[in-house]
């Protein structure tokens, strides 16, 4: 793996962002438990996405990162969160246009593609997309592209060519070193991204967006997995009250038996 020099080149960010359902919604499933209901329900950045752009205009305020340049896959309406992700501080867009589902292995060769024409210094993702959990496509893109990873980002530091990633593992946290290129993926607690202002809103509807085909990649998107059903949660029963410690431990013995 080439080592880029970051002061030579300046420091450029790729930063992929999905289109979702927004986190607010109450999500519904078809009726014949195909899928996801997704007629006229609000849709928006992947809230993980939205942490990885805030990460990379943070990168570029302190003159780490030279450009922010942000992708997305799926149909022609991602422009929307292209132009969102525009208004937050990227500086450039791209759509990697297609009616197709995309998996995440699809997402993962075409955003090596982006990957092999852009020559991104640093590439963010978020850690999993809240549509499908699949928590893949960044591993993926680093496996593909041979780049470092470092996964579940809570703190990204980058210094002379390295990478430094605090992770956040079970009871405690971990800190690893990374030669650039490298692709991060964000965890929760890696910042709280700001709104977006009116004016720059305004701007980012003047920012450059271009649209591609997986075709101009020659990249095979076909599905390696078949979805054969969606079943929403069991309905909560309503809670009862009880009138003493004995009553709900003879509940708990006899009714419930989850104690003995
Ligand atoms: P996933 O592996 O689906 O959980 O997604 C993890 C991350 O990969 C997302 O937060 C995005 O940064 C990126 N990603 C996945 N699918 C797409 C897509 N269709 N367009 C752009 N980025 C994507």
């Amino acid at each position: 793996m080439n080592q880029i020099d970051q002061k030579e080149v300046g420091m450029k960010v790729l930063v992929a962002v999905k289109r979702v359902i927004d986190y607010n919604v109450k999500v519904r499933v078809k009726a014949d438990h195909s899928d996801v209901d997704l007629s006229n329900v609000k849709m928006a950045l992947n809230p993980f996405c939205e942490i990885a752009v805030e990460e990379a205009v943070r990168l570029k305020e302190k003159g780490v990162a030279t450009e922010i340049v942000v992708v997305s896959i799926g149909p022609k309406v991602c422009q929307e969160q292209l132009r969102t992700a525009l208004a937050l501080g990227a500086d450039r867009a791209i759509l990697v246009e297609t009616e197709q589902e995309v998996q995440p292995l699809a997402a993962a060769k075409l955003l090596k593609a982006v990957v092999d024409e852009e020559k991104p210094n640093l590439v963010i993702l978020g850690k999993q997309s809240i549509d499908g959990d699949n928590n893949q496509t960044g591993q993926m893109l680093a496996a593909l592209t041979g780049y470092s990873q470092g996964t579940f980002a809570s703190e990204v530091l980058i210094e002379e060519g390295k990478a430094k990633i605090t992770r956040e593992i079970d009871g405690g946290l971990q800190t690893l070193e990374l030669n650039l290129p490298v692709i991060i993926t964000t965890d929760l607690r890696l910042n709280e991204p700001r709104y977006a202002s009116l004016p720059n809103i305004m701007k980012a509807k003047k920012k450059p967006l271009v649209s591609k085909s997986p075709k101009d990649f020659d990249v095979d998107i076909s599905s390696r997995y078949e979805l054969l059903s969606v079943i929403p949660p069991a309905k909560r029963q309503g809670g009862i009250k009880v009138a003493s410690i004995e009553e709900l431990v003879d509940k708990l013995r006899n009714n419930d038996k989850v104690i003995s």
